[in-house]
This record gives C-alpha cells, structure tokens and sequence, in this order.
C-alpha cells in the first residue's frame, strides 16, 4: 500500500525522487507510538510524553524543521534537526553537567549544525559558559583536576559519528571537524566512500564494537556494524534512562531500519545480507521498547516494527 500523499502523481514523484538513495519506496502507512512531529504539534517535547499518540506515517518530507528536543534526562538531552531537501536528521547528545556533546551524521551546513551544538549548550547547560574559539577545541582532559581548571566552560562537541559513507549523511565532515575539532569516526568499509566524495580522511575507522564514553560519566555509546545499506553501515546504541530512572534504549540507524522497513538495497542478495543483519543484531539483540532513530524521517520502536518483519522479508525490500 503506498502512502497516501504519494497517490498523488507529482507528490509520489518528489517522494521517490528525494529518497530514492535511502529509502526503497515509500513505507506504507505506519503508525508509530515513538516521537514526531505531530507529537510537536500537540505540545509534546520528548518520546515519553508521546507514547500514547498513535500517528499515521504520511511521509513529511522535513521531520524537524527547527531542532527539536526529542529525549531528555537529568544527565542528558538528544535534540534532532532535519537538514538539506534529503531531509537529513541530524541527532546531537548533550551531557547537561560538562557540555560535551556528540553528533551523528554531518549531513549538510556545517554552520548551522556548529551553531545547533551552541544552541543546545545554552539551553541545555545554563551553569556552563561557551569558551570561545580554539578553547572549544578543549576535549579531552587527563584528569579531573584538569576539567575543574576550565570550569565553567562547557566542553562541547568531541565526537562526530557517521552512520554511513552515502554523500547525503556527509556533506558537512570536514568543515564541522573544522569548526569544531571534534574526533570523525565511521564503519572503515565506508571510510574510502567519504574520502573520494568529500576529500576527507575519518579519523577513526570503526568495525563494530567500539564505544564512546563521556568525560565524568558512565554514559557509553557503543558502534553495532550492520551492513547491507553500505558496506560500512553503523548503528549506534545509546542506553540511558528515562527521567524516572527505569532503562531507556536508544538506536541511531541511519539507513539501515526505517518505521516500515529497512533501508533500500540494490539486489536481492543485498537486501538479504542487510534483512538478516537487522534481524539478527537489532531485533535480535534488543527489546521492543528501544526507539529507533533513523536518518531520514520519523522514529518509531522495535515493538511497532517486529510484527511486520514476516511481510518485509516475503516482499524483499
Ligand atoms: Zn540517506
Ligand atoms: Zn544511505
């Protein structure tokens, strides 16, 4: 069943035209209990206070207009903001006691994701001053005594991590290295991808379990290798809490799982190395409550998606 905003010919056109690199075909309609933006619409500001609002998918094209606070606890924030006509979403992780943030995918507009990090910053960490210029460069600290010396500067951005080596996830790497100093990393099979589209050297190749910690914390982000969309495909899990301390799983997907399906492949053969990737390591490997933050488009939960995985596997796509 298509969507029903792409029944409409020059709608379904635009639709399969903008995410033709991403998505196989528009997903059918979908209803998700995870945050989005009629969630936003009616006054909720995070996942947790949308869980009972049930959404038909009707493919919008640009899923956080302006960044958007989609997750928060006491220790941490994930804001969203959906960048460039490929409707990029961009996630940023702030740390509210030391600023230090790390964002997925530098899709497009290096200045305006340097000035999302700042922004979230300010809301997020009112105690912390900004330092300014190369002192935001300030990331990694020996020792505690080290980051006692700076405060009140926030750290902020230390980490930017690709999901994948496809051009649109992309385009902003080495001008927000640039501004920012922040440590690149992404899947080694894609790092020769973003090298000849971008002129840009990763500077971490990941293989799938590494993670990432926080300075003062016990907060890791932790780097699933999931091929099928790319050879170099990642997903990055984020296990935290929600604001009343019971566990809360985030997924980073980027293309690889949609609400509706995975993401697009080009063979048969493609389509079930990356099924059986996704089966195996996400809905094999988490519950049905963990929310999967994709890179295009709308959030959902593994439990919306799992009663689905027969349908997907019968279509092949
Ligand atoms: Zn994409
Ligand atoms: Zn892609």
């Amino acid at each position: 069943m298509l969507n029903p905003i792409c029944t409409e010919p020059n709608l379904y056109r635009a639709c399969s035209r903008i995410y033709s690199l991403c998505i196989p075909h528009m997903q059918p309609v979908h209803v998700s209990r995870a945050f989005n933006a009629e969630c936003a619409d009616r006054g909720a500001n995070r996942i947790g206070a949308c869980c009972a609002v049930t959404t038909p998918y009707t493919g919008t094209m640009t899923t956080y207009p302006e960044p958007t606070l989609i997750f928060e606890n006491p220790e941490l924030t994930v804001r969203a903001f959906s960048v460039s006509e490929m409707d990029n979403s961009v996630y940023l992780i702030t740390m509210r006691a030391t600023g230090e943030q790390v964002l997925i995918d530098p899709a497009d507009d290096a200045e305006e994701l340097y000035a999302f990090t700042l922004d979230a910053l300010l809301k997020d960490c009112p105690q912390l001053e900004l330092a300014d210029g190369e002192e935001r460069r300030v990331r990694v600290m020996e020792k505690e005594e080290d980051f006692n010396s700076i405060r009140p500067r926030a750290i902020g951005l230390t980490g930017i991590l690709v999901t994948h080596g496809h051009w649109d996830h992309i385009r902003a790497i080495k001008e927000l290295d640039h501004l920012t100093g922040a440590v690149t990393s992404a899947g080694a099979a894609d790092a020769a991808a973003i090298k000849e589209q971008e002129d840009y050297t990763v500077e971490e190749e990941l293989t799938g379990g590494e993670s990432f910690d926080f300075y003062l914390s016990d907060t890791v982000i932790r780097a699933l290798h999931v091929p099928g969309h790319t050879p170099g495909s990642i997903v990055y899990t984020l296990k935290t809490t929600w604001e009343d301390g019971t566990p809360a799983t985030l997924l980073f997907t980027g293309d690889t799982l949609f609400p509706g399906g995975v993401g697009k492949t080009d063979s048969p053969q493609q389509f079930g190395e990356l099924f059986s990737n996704v089966l195996e390591k996400l809905f094999g490997g988490f519950e049905d409550d963990a929310i999967v933050l994709p890179g295009h488009g709308r959030s959902t939960t593994l439990g919306d998606e799992r009663p689905h995985l027969e349908d997907w596997g019968t279509r092949g796509w």
